[in-house]
């Protein structure tokens, strides 16, 4: 066991405050389980921003790591290496995309993404460039990425914002067909609006934006970066919305924690070339190996179930408290929800369940997606037990707050 440190012994004045962070330094992680230097536990539900798909330390991914840096850890991108070869291969076997650019990140996938339809515009489309976008949508924190996004307040940030996006409203179709013309070169979507507080698409706007691309020809471009890798039940969210897009973003879950995204790209979509993108670090042979392991243990139907099933019986019990304490609508699919609360409660419902945690009993770690929303984003190897603890944790919290309900 490590000495306990107390939060003020620690100095954090180093790090840049680029967000505002609770007084809690996490030192261990096991499962769905997280401690602090104190030595007091949380039931994590936040799990690194829907990262770690299979909890803290699982032994699949410490043995991997082990085992491939002591083997092989990096390259460079101008040679093959075996593992990189192994992901992409099982990456375009377990999908409807043919070819894969490895990158360190999400907005780094989206930010070849952009790039790829710039490239596919100069060539197919008479150097079209826009890319249509949504409102609230957010796909990462480059400045590329943060011109494509809807989050509010982003475009003030950082000026000039790079151009050649516009954002329309999302779920309404007519304002995609009115907004093509002849600049336009690509939509770009998440299938569930993660950051925005868990806002689905409707499966007749995805499908009629497909339409609408191949009438137009223009590229389906999907930012699976939060809802692939099983986090919303199937492997690919867009699997279940019965589209077959020309380019797939991944991120978060593919590493389990390490740190690897993906660009995913149809046969006819795939037109760098040599000299056109790359990096340092893309494709290293120890993150590779790591989310080849993650994606062979995610990609089994029995897992994909479970997911299933533990995200039902968190939806039924997050439906059950919203009546109990007359709150909202309940949203997501698989393990990635959200509950509506009354006006802006849901930042003081979250550090109450996270200074719940005493020497005695653990404390709840959730996000609030918006001041009004609470998001669960639990690993999705977690177990109906700690489902049950969280959502009577919750329960607990909502009735001692008194900006709850009755
Ligand atoms: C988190 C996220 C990103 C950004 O990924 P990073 O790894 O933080 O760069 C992009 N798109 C979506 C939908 C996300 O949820």
């Amino acid at each position: 066991m490590t000495a306990t440190l107390a939060f003020d012994q620690y100095p954090t004045d180093a790090l840049m405050r680029v967000t505002q962070r609770p007084e809690a330094v996490f030192v261990r992680g096991l499962g769905s389980w997280l401690w602090d230097s104190t030595g007091q536990r949380y039931l994590d539900f936040v799990q690194g921003w829907a990262v770690n798909a299979l909890g803290h330390a699982p032994a699949l991914i410490t043995e991997t790591l082990v085992h491939q840096a002591g083997r092989l850890m990096h390259t460079g991108p101008g040679f093959y290496n075996d593992q990189a070869i192994a992901l992409a291969a099982e990456l375009t076997r377990l999908s409807c995309l043919d070819r894969v650019f490895f990158t360190n990140s999400g907005a780094e996938a989206n930010e070849g993404a952009i790039k790829l339809a710039r490239k596919w515009g100069q060539l197919h489309r008479r150097g079209a460039s826009t890319i249509l976008s949504f409102g609230n949508s957010f796909h990462g924190r480059t400045l590329a990425t943060m011109a494509a996004s809807g989050k509010p307040g982003f475009d003030r940030l950082f000026p000039p914002a790079l151009p050649g996006f516009v954002k329309l409203p999302y779920n309404d179709l007519a304002a995609v067909e009115a907004a093509i013309d002849g600049h336009t070169v690509a939509v770009m979507l998440e299938l569930v609006q993660g950051e925005a507080g868990v806002v689905e698409a409707e499966p007749a706007f995805v499908q009629g934006l497909r339409r609408l691309c191949d009438q137009h020809g223009l590229l389906l471009m999907i930012d699976e970066v939060q809802t692939g890798i099983g986090r919303c039940g199937p492997l690919f969210l867009h699997s279940a919305y019965g589209v077959r897009p020309d380019v797939v973003t991944l991120g978060k879950g593919l590493g389990g924690g390490v740190p690897i995204g993906a660009l995913l790209a149809r046969e006819a979509t795939s037109c760098f070339a040599p000299g056109d993108q790359g990096g340092t670090y893309n494709g290293n042979a120890l993150v590779c190996a790591v989310g080849l392991a993650v994606l062979q243990q995610v990609a089994r139907p029995a897992f994909g179930a479970t997911v299933q099933a533990r995200g039902e019986q968190l939806a039924q019990g997050l439906h059950e408290l919203s009546k109990r304490h007359q709150l909202g609508a309940v949203r997501g699919q698989g393990l990635l929800r959200a509950l509506d609360v009354p006006g802006d409660a849901a930042p003081a419902i979250v550090a109450a369940l996270r200074q719940r945690a005493d020497a005695k009993r653990p404390g709840l770690l959730l996000n609030a997606a918006r001041p009004g929303t609470l998001r669960f984003m639990p690993a999705l190897n977690v177990g109906s037990g700690e489902v049950e603890l969280a959502l009577a944790m919750l329960d607990e919290v909502l009735a001692e707050l008194t900006v709850c309900g009755g």
